[in-house]
């Protein structure tokens, strides 16, 4: 009995609870800010929130003030690549797990606490999501894929990683083996890089569709053309990754969309930009919230004329701006349709920087013609739904203790997302790039 009570005793006093008091509260599942808020936290998960005159506060807690800060859940990027680049050459040998732990803990400063990796990851990121899973992380959580799946000779992903597969049979075991090393949803992608490339056949999409499904998990696709966009939609695909880029979305691929339940994962305004925003001095290569992510050769790189001269001269590159306005019109037309989306930014690759590019993309969303709300939403309890993660992407009882604490309120302006005071990830503050 004495020995009993004892431990009961040391398991109470080695709780770890913290209140955080006199914020405005936006909770993450869309509506108004709520003024003198309150939160009160156990061991990283949220015990209580609401109005700090009814917080009960324990008294072994220890209390932070954040009188005049407007609180948020963790920002959730839907669609990211991890480890594979440094400087601005990607390759499959860079895939280490210091290089992981490297990108995740930026996402993490810039107050991306969750991220989900589409396809470019090696095994090794199943070892250190469960890691975190078993834990109280540090850097961002992590959601992925594992390796994506690309058609024999066709486009996407990062080549000795990705799993080429040629026909309906091959897709099929691909996709019961990624969901048996725990894959959280399955990605493929569907493409022929402006018909420079053979493109996934149907029957390889629908074996990889059903093959997700009879796992259990949901298929999200890269897509380019609407046809395409049909196509998948038909076959029961769950959501994509990119925007329509071809042609503009009818009312209806809108219905059939809604009707099955497809959603648009990411839009990835931020990555259509980045294609042709780096043919000239692009404005952010001045601004410091930019370059605190990226590194001093990166930098150089993008800000020397010969490099503008290289990438504005590609053939490509009178295309890309149109590629890009369309993304954000059909973006804004899914967005009035009612069609759940996520703020995703497909950042990683060269050129498409960690946690600067999340903050980018709300602000092109606004651009497109959403609300502040809208695109906050889309990156916290709309990301979280997306991706079918429990605990995570809003501030009520039971979810995990991810925030950021701003020192502006981002539904007054989306730039207010990047004043950032702090990030918590499990009730713990975590470097940020807060001054
Ligand atoms: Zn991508």
């Amino acid at each position: 009995m004495g020995a009993a009570l004892a431990l009961t005793g040391a398991s109470a006093a080695s709780a770890e609870t913290i209140a955080v008091t006199n914020f405005t509260l936006i909770d993450g599942r869309g509506g108004a800010a709520v003024p003198n808020s309150s939160m009160i936290i156990t061991d990283g998960r949220i015990i209580w929130v609401g109005p700090a005159s009814q917080a009960r506060t324990p008294p072994d807690a220890v209390v932070v003030d954040l009188t005049g800060k407007f609180v948020t859940p963790g920002f959730i990027d839907t669609h990211i690549h991890l480890g594979n680049t440094h400087d601005l050459v990607q390759k499959e040998e860079f895939f280490t797990r210091e290089n992981v732990e490297k990108d995740l803990s930026t996402y993490a400063a810039y107050g991306f606490t969750s991220v989900a990796i589409m396809g470019t990851d090696k095994d090794l990121i199943f070892s250190v999501r469960k890691q975190q899973r078993a834990s109280r992380p540090t850097m961002a959580r992590l959601y992925t894929s594992g390796q994506g799946i690309v058609f024999h000779g066709g486009y996407g992903g990062v080549p000795g990683i990705n799993t080429p597969v040629a026909t309906p049979r091959e897709a099929a075991a691909v996709v019961d083996a990624q969901a048996a090393k725990g894959a959280d949803y399955i990605k493929f992608w569907l493409d022929d890089e402006l018909h420079s490339m053979p493109k996934m056949p149907p029957q390889i999409s629908q074996a990889v569709i059903d093959a997700a499904h009879r796992n259990g998990l949901k298929a999200f696709a890269h897509i380019f053309y609407l046809e395409d966009a049909r196509r998948l939609t038909d076959q029961g695909i769950d959501g994509f990754v990119h925007s329509v880029r071809d042609a503009d979305i009818d009312p209806a691929l809108l219905r059939d969309m809604k009707a099955k339940g497809t959603v648009q994962v990411a839009a990835t305004l931020s990555r259509e930009a980045a294609m042709f925003a780096y043919g000239r001095h692009a404005p952010q290569l001045d601004d410091p919230f930019f370059r605190q992510s990226t590194s001093p050769e990166t930098l150089r790189q993008l800000d020397s004329p010969e490099r503008q001269k290289q990438v504005s001269s590609a053939p490509v590159f009178p295309e890309l701006p149109k590629f890009f306005e369309r993304a954000k019109a059909n973006f804004k037309k899914l967005a009035d349709a009612g069609l759940p989306f996520g703020a995703g930014t497909d950042s990683g690759p060269p050129g498409r920087v960690a946690g600067y590019s999340g903050h980018w993309e709300m602000e092109l969303m606004v651009a497109a013609g959403v609300t502040p709300a809208q695109a906050l939403h889309a990156a916290t309890g709309g990301a979280a739904k997306i991706l079918g993660a429990q605990d995570i992407g809003t501030l009520e009882r039971a979810k995990w203790a991810d925030f950021v604490v701003l020192d502006a309120d981002p539904l007054q302006n989306i730039l207010n997302t990047r004043k950032i005071s702090a990030v918590y990830i499990a009730g713990r503050r975590v470097p940020s790039v807060a001054p």
